[in-house]
Formats: C-alpha cells, sequence, structure tokens
C-alpha cells in the first residue's frame, strides 16, 4: 500500500514499471496502478516498416489485414526480434504514460521487464529504446524476479520461494532465497505453443482449418490441465479441409485437454526438473510456502492442480496474474534501496547505483 507520504512524492516523479510481454504489455504507475495494458502487436507498414498501429488496434487487424500491411509481435518467443518496432512501441507507451498525469512533471523513472536469457546486445537495446523514449532513468529487470515481487513473495527472505511465469512465447520458473535467483529455467514452451496445439489438434482429428485467434479463444473457455467438475463443449467455426466449406463443429473440454496435453507435460516437466536440482533445504521452505503460478497461462483451468498433483507441493494461481510483471517492476522503484540489486545491468552499466 502507498502511504500518504509516498502519493505526494509521486506527484513529483513518475516512476513507471513496464511489462514488454510477447503477448501482452502493461504499464504500471506508481500511485495509480495499471495505466496501459494492451497486445503486445504492431501494425507496420510494409514497404516503409513504419508503425501505424500499436496495441489492441494492431491485434484486431492479425488475420485480417491488408497486404501493405504487417503485423509483427516484437517481443515473441522472448526474444526482442525487431528492435525500431520494439522502440516504437515503448516510445508510445511511455508517451502514453507520461501524458495521463496532469501535472507538471520531471521525465519518468523506467523499470523494464524482459524475458530472462535475452542476449545483451537485446538488453542494450531496451534500455537505448527506453531512454530514447524520454526516460529519465532506465533499468531492466528480469521478468520471473519481477513477477515474484508483483506476488508479493519475500524475494528478499532466507525463506526458499518459487515462480512459475506461463506467459505467451516463454515460461519460466525461479526459485529465490536471500534476494537472487537459486534456480531457473526458461522454456519457449507457453501460451502460444498451446494455441498450436489446438490448431493442429481440429486439424488432425476433425479436419478443420482455425486460425490462431479462434484456437486461443477455445483455450481460454474450455482449455484445462486437469479434469474439470463439469466438462463443457463448444462450437468451433473454420473451413472443412476436405470440402473447403466454412463448417461448425462442436469440441469438448475433454478433447482440448487432450489436445494442450503435450505441451503442459512440458510445463510439468520443467517445474520438476528445476525442483530436482534444488538444495533439500529450499525444497522444505517451498512445502510450507507453495508455488505461486503467474501469467496469463496461470488462468489455464486446472493448472494449479495439476501442478500440485506432480510435484507434491502446493501449488496456487497469483492474485491478479496478468499484471504480476508490471507491479512488481513498478515495485522495485518504490522500494528502490532494498530491491536495486534484483535490477539487471547491461554491459555499459546502465543500472546505475
Ligand atoms: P506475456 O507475458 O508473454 O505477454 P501473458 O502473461 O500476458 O504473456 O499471458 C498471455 C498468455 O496467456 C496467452 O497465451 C493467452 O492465451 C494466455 N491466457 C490468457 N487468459 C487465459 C485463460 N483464461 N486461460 C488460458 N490461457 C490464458
Ligand atoms: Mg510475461
Amino acid at each position: 500500500m502507498l502511504s500518504p507520504l509516498d502519493y505526494f512524492f509521486g506527484l513529483f516523479s513518475l516512476d513507471i514499471g513496464i511489462d514488454l510481454g510477447t503477448a501482452n504489455t502493461l504499464v504500471y504507475v506508481r500511485g495509480k496502478g495499471i495505466v496501459i495494458n494492451e497486445p503486445s502487436f504492431v501494425a507496420v507498414e510494409r514497404k516503409t516498416r513504419r508503425p501505424i498501429e500499436v496495441g489492441a488496434r494492431a491485434k484486431e487487424m492479425w488475420g485480417k489485414n491488408p497486404r501493405d500491411i504487417v503485423i509483427v509481435r516484437p517481443v515473441r518467443d522472448g526474444v526482442i526480434s525487431e528492435f525500431e518496432i520494439t522502440a516504437a512501441m515503448l516510445d508510445y507507451l511511455i508517451h502514453k504514460a507520461h501524458e495521463q498525469t496532469w501535472v507538471p512533471i520531471p521525465r519518468p523513472r523506467v523499470v523494464v521487464g524482459i524475458p530472462s536469457g535475452v542476449t545483451e546486445v537485446e538488453k542494450r537495446a531496451v534500455y537505448d529504446a527506453a531512454m530514447q523514449a524520454g526516460a529519465r532513468e532506465a533499468y531492466l529487470i528480469e521478468e520471473p524476479v519481477a513477477a515474484a515481487i508483483g506476488a508479493g513473495l519475500p524475494v528478499q527472505e532466507t525463506r526458499g520461494s518459487m515462480v512459475i511465469d506461463i506467459g505467451g512465447g516463454t515460461t519460466e520458473v525461479a526459485i529465490f532465497s536471500l534476494g537472487g535467483i537459486v534456480i531457473s529455467r526458461s522454456i519457449r514452451v507457453a501460451g502460444d505453443e498451446l494455441d498450436e496445439d489446438v490448431v493442429r489438434y481440429m486439424r488432425n482429428k476433425h479436419n478443420l482449418l482455425i486460425g490462431e485467434p479462434a484456437a486461443e479463444r477455445l483455450k481460454v473457455e474450455v482449455g484445462s490441465a486437469f479434469p474439470l467438475p463439469q466438462e463443457r463443449t463448444f462450437n468451433v467455426k473454420g473451413r472443412n479441409l476436405m470440402s473447403g466449406l466454412p463448417a461448425t463443429v462442436e469440441v469438448s473440454s475433454i478433447e482440448i485437454r487432450e489436445a494442450v496435453s503435450g505441451s503442459v507435460n512440458i510445463i510439468v516437466d520443467t517445474v520438476k526438473d528445476a525442483l530436482d536440482d534444488t538444495p533439500p533445504e529450499l525444497v522444505a521452505d517451498l512445502m510450507e510456502s507453495g508455488i505461486c503460478i503467474a501469467g496469463g497461462g496461470a488462468l489455464l483451468q486446472g493448472i494449479a492442480q495439476r501442478v500440485t498433483e506432480e510435484v507434491n507441493i502446493r501449488a496456487y494461481v497469483a492474485d491478479d496474474p496478468l499484471t504480476c510483471v508490471a507491479r512488481g517492476a513498478g515495485r522495485v522503484l518504490e522500494d528502490y534501496n532494498n530491491l536495486r540489486r534484483l535490477l539487471v545491468g547491461t554491459e555499459r552499466g546502465s543500472t546505475q547505483h
């Protein structure tokens, strides 16, 4: 919670936490909460590579764009693949967050959550993009660290804690103790992969061609990682591959669970693998504190039950799992002196101490 004093000072210095996710980009402003929550999509003019739409409006064009426009997901697969476009997106976000304040204030301090495992060059690129977009100071933080802070885990304490962040492009698993990561794993299997599983399943089992947006809706509506108390059915529209004509097929939640089970197993195995390498003292702590699941993938029905069942440690879904990283990134600035060692440096020491 913010004290009135924090709130007062917050008015004179804008602190911004940005979650540069593969699926969603969020901006958290100290004292105001989440002010921007947009899909990480940019519509780009094919010829000039100039960004023309950012966020939800670009995602709406996904799969229906005219041919002179390309829809780019610049942070897909946890790698910042398109620097220019990422920079344009950051610029848009920082300006939009800055515009929303009603008092003239100095340029913001910005913390950007980046997937763990990005290269030095990419880190530098994100840092430069944030500074170019008008930040007074810019810092980077690894997403699992931000997720853990945002979820309220006691990462500073001796007692171990664990987070699983299931995003769009990557799943990150991290075990913390004494303010640092003890064990971490990052895999390129997450929400997007589940969508692709659903597309493949519909094609192979039902001869139905559906797009990724439809597959995602199906996953959100009836996807699961554990048997549901009440199994359901859902109508899916697509194109029949035999006749080439539009068709509607009824599928059950049991089928969709089967469709995504391969990827869910990979995620569960990664959690097991990380626990295998964890020192026994820490495992004992985790048996007390449990495993926190964050990111949009935490909303897959039954995921916590499934993890609990498989690793024999209680897993639970974080409060508001989609916003943990942005809130965590912002909170670092609120408690800068205690938490700054969790920030990542880049070669030329962007994290000024
Ligand atoms: P990122 O950090 O990579 O941007 P997010 O944490 O925003 O990713 O999570 C996005 C992923 O979460 C997407 O793959 C989306 O389909 C998935 N997702 C969102 N809501 C649900 C839900 N209710 N059930 C299953 N998956 C969901
Ligand atoms: Mg994320």
